[in-house]
């Protein structure tokens, strides 16, 4: 018997979820069944079964010579039944190297379906999301051409520059798309806040992809406010932005002299303290639209600071290689995100991640609720259960489609001798002595950390940008909390890393070392030079550049050591 399912309505692709994985490898592999790279292992046969069996688990290493040979100009055929339209960058600060991945429209469609499908979620959870307009914070970077001509850029680049953004159903932002679409990330972004500001009555939500481009709006603004004032007094827009189409139109919204507006937006500015300057600038913002889960999540207490805890909602889970799905309760606390995966985009296969896991494999559907599992993708342009990176834990399940807790990157790991700090324990272990600021003055703008393995014993480097929450305060920086501060960082990792350290000479004593305000707008820009883009960057958790390190080394103010070993 054959199943008719509404691919657009939640419920039918969450009941019938099975079905639809099935009838979607089914599709690909007769889709891909003679391509040079499934023929090797599935000899033309399109058998679900045989697929299984035969076609091998794989990493980015194992699948770059057939994505370089397309990328050089060789037929889609390789690895892709259809032709291969372009190819997305990834961005590569949270795995170490940037990534090529091939694509089509289909990419694009399910873009611009997980987008349709998070907006309808949050629409039905916060009451007049319509009646208003988003400033969102995209930017879209200048495309390259690889040798054999086909554009490459990052995803989401590629998307604000496709039919798909242009012809979109509803237009809710307070940015032309000449701002979005300006190459010059500078400019875009001070385009944004003037549109943003000027529209300010019509705001209803402000967001960006991820938080950190959020937090450096804001930072942005904080720098910038008195020219954007002085544009808004006068009707014109600062010489500097030369980006004519974008000129023009923002000209154009700003709409003549306003210098009651000028007035109102530089009484909130001028304020000695920033808390709160979200909702005091857009006064009917509803929430926040921003990737808050994985690494991303240190910074719901800078945002928190910014907004007055007004909602945070962390839509939805996506990658280069595929979407994955959305947020389903989007109120819930930021703590709480889960993504429920979308049956219909690619296939999906779950490789156990659990301590001592004999590389079991399971089907979406068969997830068990508490595990942590890698998932392996398959999809339309030439992946077939690749290794994907990001370790998710399943929260549970709606009808049968499960819903994953983003857990961290895997690659993504501290160690200087046999101990393993991941991702996630870093992020626990930052929470803890983040909570140690809150009583004072200070707030954490970014972090990042490495290994130092220069000196034996090797020990953990923190590099932490902090902030006055009083406006052009001169950071004071009290000995006895940063010391703390280290030493409930090491309280917090794992048994093994406290163990190490205990032991004379395994571990040395961690070290925090504070670098100067803007240190992380400038390790931006430095991954931004390298191709990430602004839309999609994500500052690393553990840095392995070392580029990147002697940018840092070159900002450091102050250096704090543990003065104690962790109790076991
Ligand atoms: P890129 O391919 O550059 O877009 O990066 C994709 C990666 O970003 C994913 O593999 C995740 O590690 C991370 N990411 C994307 N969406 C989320 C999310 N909602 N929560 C946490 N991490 C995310």
């Amino acid at each position: 018997m054959s199943l008719c399912f509404d691919l657009n309505d939640l419920e039918d692709l969450t009941v019938y979820a099975k079905q639809i994985q099935d009838n979607v490898l089914e599709d690909i592999l007769t889709l891909n069944a003679n391509t040079e790279y499934l023929q090797r292992f599935l000899h033309g046969s399109s058998d679900r079964e045989l697929f299984k069996k035969n076609v091998p688990v794989v990493s980015y290493d194992d699948i770059k010579p057939y994505i370089d040979r397309a990328v050089n100009g060789e037929p889609s055929h390789i690895i892709s039944g259809k032709p291969i339209t372009r190819f997305l960058l990834s961005s590569g600060t949270s795995g170490g190297k940037q990534k090529i991945f091939p694509v089509n429209s289909k990419y694009f469609e399910d873009m611009a379906f997980i987008f349709a499908q998070s907006a309808s979620i949050i629409s039905k959870h916060v009451k007049g999301v319509q009646q208003g307009k988003s400033m969102t914070f995209n930017f879209a970077r200048a495309q390259f051409s690889t040798p054999s001509g086909l554009p490459i850029s990052p995803a989401m680049s590629s998307y604000l520059m496709s039919e798909y953004f242009k012809n979109r159903s509803s237009n809710c932002y307070t940015s032309p798309d000449e701002v979005t679409l300006c190459p010059d990330s500078k400019q875009a972004m001070y385009c944004h806040l003037l549109c943003g500001l000027v529209q300010r009555d019509e705001v209803v939500s402000v967001g960006a992809v991820f938080a950190s481009t959020l937090v450096g709006a804001i930072t942005f603004l904080e720098n910038n406010w008195k020219e954007m004032c002085t544009n808004i007094r006068s009707g014109h827009v600062s010489e500097w932005i030369t980006d004519f189409t974008c000129r023009d139109v923002v000209t154009n919204i700003v709409g003549g002299p306003n210098s009651e507006l000028a007035d109102v937006i530089e009484e909130e500015c001028r304020k000695e303290s920033w808390k709160g300057i979200i909702t005091r600038l857009w006064p009917k913002t509803k929430f926040i639209q921003s990737v808050v889960t994985g690494q991303m999540a240190q910074y719901i207490p800078i945002l928190e600071f910014y907004s007055n805890k007004v909602p945070m909602i962390s839509p939805l889970y996506a990658s280069s290689e595929t979407m994955f799905g959305v947020n389903m309760n989007p109120l819930c606390k930021p703590q709480d995100v889960s993504y429920i995966f979308m049956p219909n985009i690619s296939y999906f296969e779950f490789l156990l991640a659990d301590e001592g896991n004999k590389g079991e494999i399971v089907d979406l559907v068969d997830v068990k609720i508490g595990c942590c599992y890698e998932p392996l993708i398959t999809n339309y342009f030439g992946l077939h259960r690749y290794k994907m990176g990001d370790i998710l834990q399943v929260s549970g399940f709606y009808n049968n489609a499960p819903q994953f807790k983003f857990v961290c990157r895997k690659n993504s790991t501290l160690n200087v001798g046999v101990e393993v700090t991941t991702e996630e324990d870093i992020l626990k272990a930052l929470n803890h002595a983040t909570e140690l600021l809150k009583s004072s003055d200070l707030i954490l703008m970014g972090f990042t950390c490495y290994a130092d393995i220069s000196k034996l014993p090797g020990h953990y480097v923190f590099y932490w940008e902090l902030k006055s929450k009083t406006v052009n305060d001169i950071v004071k920086l009290d000995n006895k909390v940063m010391v703390e501060c280290c030493c409930v960082l090491e309280e917090s990792f794992n048994a093994f890393y406290r163990k190490l350290r205990e032991r004379e000479g395994s571990i040395g004593a961690l070290e925090i070392r504070v670098v100067q305000q803007g240190t992380f707008n400038s390790l931006m820009e430095f991954f931004i030079s390298k191709g990430a883009s602004t839309s999609q960057y994500k500052s690393p958790i553990c840095i392995k550049s070392s580029e990147a390190l002697a940018l840092l080394e070159d900002k450091v103010l102050a250096r704090f050591f543990s003065d104690k070993s962790p109790p076991l």
